[in-house]
This record gives C-alpha cells, structure tokens and sequence, in this order.
C-alpha cells in the first residue's frame, strides 16, 4: 500500500528533468492528458481528477498556480486547455510534485483504495459507543458526544478528512508533544531534561506526584507540561508566549490560522484545582527554575496552551510534519529540527498515552499523543500523520474510538513499528489460537 520513502531512486531518475533543462518530464505528463483527435489539447478534468484521487487538495498551496488554472478551465472553457499551456504551467510549478501525483508515485500511491478502506474502519469504528465524556472541566461536559472525526495527512501530502474533521475542538494534552518539541528547540534538550524526566509514571496523568528525585517523570503528564510552562520564552508575558507557541502551531499544521477558546480556557482556570495542587507541589519540591516565572504564570499559560483549538484536519497536518522529521509537508518549510522530532517521538511512544501508554505500544506500536477532550495525535514515521476526535474516553482518559481505529489501521496496513512488512499477523494469530 505504501511506497517505500524511496523516491530517491525517482529522485536521481528524474534529477535532470528537474533542473528544467529537459522539457522530457514535462512532456511526459501533457501526454497524459492529450485529447484524443485533438493532439494539441488537454482534458483538464482527468488531470484533476487524478490530483482528487491521488489525495491532492485543489487548495494544496504546493501547486496552487497550476491547480487555480484547471481550475478555471474546468469552469470556463469546457474543461479544455492548449497541450502548449499545460507544458509551460508544469515548467513554473513544484514539477517533482505534480509528476509523482500525475504518475501515481506519492508514499501512498493507490490513494483512492486506501481512501475507501479507511472510510469502510472509520465507519465500523462509529458503532462503538463505549466510554464517557470528560466532565471535570465543565466547558467540556458540554460536547457532542457523538462526534466522530478521522483525518490523515500523508508525508507527501496527501489528505483525507472523515466525519467531522472540520469542528474545532481544544487540544487539551494532545498539544504537550508540541509544546515539548517546540522547547526542544527554543530552550534545548538538556535543560528541558534538567527538570523534567523521561519515565512513563504509571499513574494518572493529573497524579498529584513527582519522582524519586522530586522532578515530574515526563513531559506528557500535567506535571511535566506545568515545568515545561516554566521554562518556555522565560522573562516574557504570558500573552507573548501564547503567541509565539501558537505561531509555532501554525506552522506545523501548514499555516492554518490557529486559536485559543476562552470559555475553555475560563473553565480551566475556575476548577483546575489539581492543576494547582501539581503547581504547589512542584514549588515545594523546588522543581521549577530558581529564577522562573512566578507560579500563578506557570499556571495560566498551561490553562492557555490546554485551550487551543485546532479540527481534526488541521491535527492530521500537525501529525504529518512530526511523521516528515519536523518538515511540513504540505509547505516544505521546516518547522522543527529532526532531533527533536525523534526525541519528541520516543516519549510519545512510551508515555503519549499516560498510563494506557504500554498496552498502547504494545497494540499499536505507534507513537501518539492524546487529550481529554478526546482527541488523538498518531505518527507513522516517514508515511503519514492522524488525528482522531472523538469525546467518548476510556478509564484513563483516551478517546474509546480513537484507539479502536488506530488498532484497525496498524493492524490492516502493519503499521506497528516492530511489524514485518508483508506479515501476516492475524492469519500466525489465529493459527496459534488452534
Ligand atoms: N486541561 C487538562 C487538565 O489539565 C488536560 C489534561 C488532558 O488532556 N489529559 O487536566
């Protein structure tokens, strides 16, 4: 289903072409969509509905002059366009792009198979109803329970977005990893480590408890996350951190406007009292900097970052860019440094789900980072990024549906980092059960 991230091999084929000093490659694609009788003409509608299908989004800024352009054929010219411009529009476009698109070579090259496989998981996944909201903060107890979004993001960026992957809801601690991989880079690996540590707790993950050095045991946890706050853009005001943890956001998901939603972030900080125990526990214990912010700070930053909303769609971008080394990629730039991806991925491989976080590796094999209010982030490196919605949680705090399908998908596509590519687990399963 997956083609191996070598399109190095494409790469060196295709390295002259893409220096522009060969026509060839363009030639090749307007070959694809010559009209038959009309040789000098392209059918705009097949080149688009190759795009549509192999996951390419008619709004995908990559190769938005090109695709405005069909566009605008398809609607005005009766879907037709000289053989002569679609060459020249190719030559000013991403042509590496639009040649694995149009040649069906991006890292999931039958996009629509896997667009109806998915669909027919995230469909069985619905029925199930088990599970509970979260009613502790009150502005959550208010959500639809039945919302159900899947989105995917693909390394080359490919998109697929399910139910309702358009509704905004708050990032709760699905948005830890990000913060953590953000101070990765701003504040560095060793001083984050200095206060924070890299064990899974085992406990809850708004346990009022720190570790046998008095340090909180990761940064996944409310705790870590609470000394993560501390040390983030220190000596500026917490206004100026928000902003520029959300500008950091924005980058990630591909430069989609992102938010904070006040009634959430009012919710929190009216009844997050274990929030402040932690906080007083961790001042007790001298966990925060000497010198850091005082702790009502700490505090209302945490309830701010608790409280951005991003939607499914934009959360499966977010998933992708860690899935690509920290390059977004549906913008190419690169947000994070790949060191901080990979530690960032380590931890949220053996802590992402508090303390479900073993069955999880165990299960699925992947790392993710879920949140209260249902949300789950899931990386598969080097392919794709997912977010998942849905309120309903299990006992520790996970959306109930979210690992269903995650289950699913690993184990329909072997997704689980320790898999055997081609395996057949279920069948070696099933044959051991007899
Ligand atoms: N805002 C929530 C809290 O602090 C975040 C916890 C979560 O998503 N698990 O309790």
């Amino acid at each position: 289903m997956f083609t191996r991230i070598g399109t190095a091999a494409l790469r060196s084929c295709f390295r002259q072409s893409f220096s522009r000093k060969f026509a060839s490659t363009e030639n090749l694609l307007v070959d694809l969509y010559r009209k038959e009788g009309a040789l000098d003409t392209v059918t705009v509608s097949l080149a688009l509905n190759d795009l549509r299908d192999g996951g390419i989004r008619k709004t995908d800024k990559r190769l938005l002059p090109l695709l405005e352009r069909l566009v605008h054929a398809q609607e005005n010219e009766n879907g037709q366009m000289s053989a002569e411009e679609f060459e020249k529009l190719l030559n000013c476009t991403n042509l590496e792009l639009a040649y694995k698109a149009f040649q069906k070579q991006l890292i999931i090259p039958d996009f629509q198979g896997f667009r109806a496989e998915v669909t027919d998981i995230f469909e069985g996944v619905r029925e199930n109803r088990e599970g509970n909201i979260a009613t502790y903060i009150p502005d959550l107890a208010k959500v639809d329970p039945d919302l159900w979004a899947a989105a995917i993001c693909s390394v080359d960026g490919q998109r697929l977005a399910l139910g309702d992957s358009a509704k905004r809801f708050s990032v709760q601690s699905a948005g830890k990893c990000l913060n953590y991989a953000i101070a990765l880079d701003s504040v560095s690996s060793d001083v984050v480590h200095k206060y924070i540590g890299l064990e899974q707790s085992g406990k809850e993950f708004n346990a009022i408890t720190l570790n046998e050095e008095g340090r909180p045991h990761n940064p996944m946890i409310n705790s870590g996350s609470l000394v993560l706050c501390s040390l983030l853009e220190r000596g500026r005001s917490v206004s100026d951190k928000l902003d520029f943890v959300r500008s950091q956001y924005e980058r990630l998901c591909g430069g989609e406007s992102v938010g904070t939603n006040s009634s959430t972030y009012s919710s929190e900080k009216e009844t997050g009292h274990r929030n402040y125990a932690i906080g007083h526990l961790l001042q007790d214990s001298g966990a925060f900097p000497a010198d850091g912010p005082p702790l009502g700070e700490i505090l209302d930053f945490y309830f701010h970052l608790c409280s951005i909303e991003i939607t499914a769609d934009t959360g499966a971008v977010i998933a992708a860019t860690l899935a690509n080394g920290g390059i977004c990629p549906t913008t190419g730039e690169k947000v994070l440094s790949a060191l901080a991806v990979r530690n960032t991925l380590s931890l949220m491989f053996s802590c992402g789900l508090y303390d479900y976080s073993g069955q999880w590796a165990f299960a699925v094999g992947l790392p993710a980072k879920s949140g209260v209010s249902g949300c789950i982030l899931v990386v598969v490196p080097n392919k794709m990024g997912l977010c998942l919605m849905s309120p309903r949680l299990e006992e520790h705090g996970n959306s109930v549906r979210g690992i269903d399908f995650a289950k699913r998908l690993a184990d329909k596509y072997n997704l689980h980092q320790f898999d055997l590519s081609g395996k057949d687990y279920k069948r070696e399963i099933e044959e051991e059960a007899n």
